[in-house]
């Protein structure tokens, strides 16, 4: 999906639309017919995500890195998927936390109901005593 310009690669791992952030879920279908597609795009996540942390720091599995490899050009921040899957796809209730900090879901595509959620979602974790750990630059606490 990054190659056909749906959007740039996250942190956590999840491609960043400009206007649904990370919070989609893609459909598919397969043909033969001829197609053109379009390009990567860029709109400043990456370079953004350099800096920001959300989702490090807020996940609970310490599963997103804040390290990168560059492939084809392209960061990739590789979320460790044994850390990630006890926490998320093997409990009853899915995790899902790293998408939900994102400030993306609002910041480029300017919606504000999207970042009245956002920060209504934010109040209610440091009304019930949570604080976004804080880690170096390096992942340690
Ligand atoms: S789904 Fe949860 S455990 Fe998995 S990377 Fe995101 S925040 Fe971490
Ligand atoms: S929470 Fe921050 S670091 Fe993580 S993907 Fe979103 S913008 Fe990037």
């Amino acid at each position: 999906m990054h190659q056909v310009g749906f959007g740039e690669l996250g942190k956590h791992g999840s491609l960043i639309n400009p206007d649904l952030g990370a919070n989609f879920r893609p459909g598919f279908i397969t043909t033969d017919l001829p197609l053109a597609y379009d390009a990567p795009i860029a709109f400043g996540v990456q370079d953004y995500c350099l800096s920001c942390n959300l989702c490090t720091n807020n996940c609970p599995a310490d599963a997103i890195p804040t390290e990168f490899i560059m492939t084809e050009g392209v960061r990739r921040w590789l979320t460790d998927i044994d850390k990630c899957y006890t926490v998320s796809r093997l409990r009853a209730e899915y995790c899902h936390i790293c998408v939900d900090v994102c400030p993306y879901i609002h910041k480029e595509n300017g919606d504000a109901g999207a970042r009245e959620v956002y920060k209504a979602y934010m109040k209610d974790r440091k009304s019930e005593g949570y604080k976004t750990p804080k880690r170096n630059k390096d992942g340690t606490a």
